[in-house]
């Protein structure tokens, strides 16, 4: 019997649900070909939930999460949802309390710049001539985000702010493994981030980082500050294989390299938790970017940022490792048969909507 993959399918807002459609198609065709099929359970998530049932995550679509093996997620929010409480609001409400409630600590954000669409990219040309490919592994549960105490008020006569940067070293351990795996898979190098000269958090990351590299001696270990990190990306992006961070310099690096590599149509994510008895891991996938109201409703959003996300869900959380490397093989195939939606598009290749450019994966498949 085929295998039956577990999905809570939760499409959002804005373009979220029309790239959520075609990518299930290119899903449905990969399980054709490579003997899956698919349980999906579609739930209501963010702006949507809170219009339909008044809150971002109602209690349903927690559950639909809680008993699926994998959340394939489109994107939250839009203008008509901004005026409620920030809690309130799809983004805090729903994605948050998911990363919260499922402990996905370890965040991966492929940052890849195909070759012939360097034009996209703002880092001039010659520094690109063949493109990128960075994976940025930023922890996601820890550091200044959630340490406590977490305060703004009144101290001696003088509104003050007070935010904790705190670590435990195991939380440490475990994100650099997953660092260190994903870099056994592609070419073998990792560059830590930190700001040991002036952190305590820096130090106790360098020095856990380096300890932990002991168990991968195949992979070669760099470390950079963050600051100086911030410039070298920008510079020379092509020399990096895989970036890890802790949470804040890793929400700031990740979004630069999205910006360096041009359009966030085409960037996926993956978020995970603990590693389950067998190597899988429970995760949450979804486009790097977010639902671009700009463009919602128009059928012109490229949907390759959620095809690649279920590419991402199939290896991490299925272990269909065959799968996933033919959908991002007939992503690629499509790109070089001069297809682009209009974040890509330039002069001399064919224009197409979203349903074009994923029947064409589907059919590169
Ligand atoms: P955005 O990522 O939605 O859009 C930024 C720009 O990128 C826009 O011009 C948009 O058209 C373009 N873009 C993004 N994805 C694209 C795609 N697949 N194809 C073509 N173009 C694409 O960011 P924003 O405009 O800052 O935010 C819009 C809304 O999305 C806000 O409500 C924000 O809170 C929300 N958001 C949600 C998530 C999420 O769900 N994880 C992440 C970021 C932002």
């Amino acid at each position: 019997m085929s295998q039956s993959l577990n999905i809570a399918v939760l499409a959002g807002d804005g373009i979220g649900p029309e790239v959520m459609a075609v990518s299930l198609d290119v899903l449905r065709r990969a399980g054709d070909k490579f003997g899956f099929s698919l349980h999906l359970n579609e739930q209501l998530v963010g702006g949507a939930a809170i219009d339909a049932v008044g809150q971002a995550l109602p209690p349903s679509t927690l559950a639909a999460c809680e008993a699926a093996d994998a959340i394939l997620f489109g994107s939250v929010g839009g203008p008509q949802w901004e005026h409620l409480p920030p809690q309130e609001q799809p983004e805090r409400g729903a994605l948050l309390p998911l990363r919260k409630h499922f402990g996905l600590f370890a965040n991966l954000r492929p940052s890849v710049c195909f070759p012939s669409l360097t034009h996209a990219s703002p880092v001039k040309n010659e520094l690109i001539p063949h493109g990128f490919d960075v994976l940025c592994v930023r922890e996601l549960t820890g550091g200044l985000y959630f340490g406590q105490p977490k305060f703004r008020r009144e101290i001696d006569g003088e509104m003050t702010a007070v935010d904790t940067m705190i670590y435990k070293k195991s939380e440490i351990e475990r994100i650099a493994h997953v660092a260190f795996a994903a870099a056994r898979t592609r070419d073998k190098r990792l560059t830590s981030i930190d700001k040991a000269n002036v952190l305590e958090n820096g130090l106790l990351w360098r020095a856990t980082v380096t300890e932990v590299a002991q168990s991968y001696p195949d992979v070669v270990l760099d470390h950079l500050y963050v600051d100086n990190a911030a410039m070298q990306l920008i510079r020379r992006p092509a020399s990096f294989d895989v970036v890890l961070a802790e949470n804040l310099f890793g929400d700031i690096l990740s979004d630069e390299m999205a910006m360096i590599a041009g359009s966030l149509g085409m960037l996926p994510s993956a978020s995970l938790g603990a590693q389950k008895p067998g190597g899988l891991y429970f995760g949450l996938f979804e486009p790097s970017g977010g639902s671009a109201p700009d463009i919602a409703g128009r059928g012109i959003a490229n949907p390759i940022a959620q095809i690649l996300s279920s590419a991402l869900m199939l290896r991490f959380s299925f272990g269909l490792q065959e799968a996933a490397a033919a959908i991002e093989e007939a992503v690629k195939a499509t790109i070089a048969q001069g297809l682009r939606t209009g974040d890509i598009w330039s002069e001399g290749t064919q224009k197409v909507g979203t349903s074009e450019m994923a029947a064409a994966v589907a059919a590169n498949l």
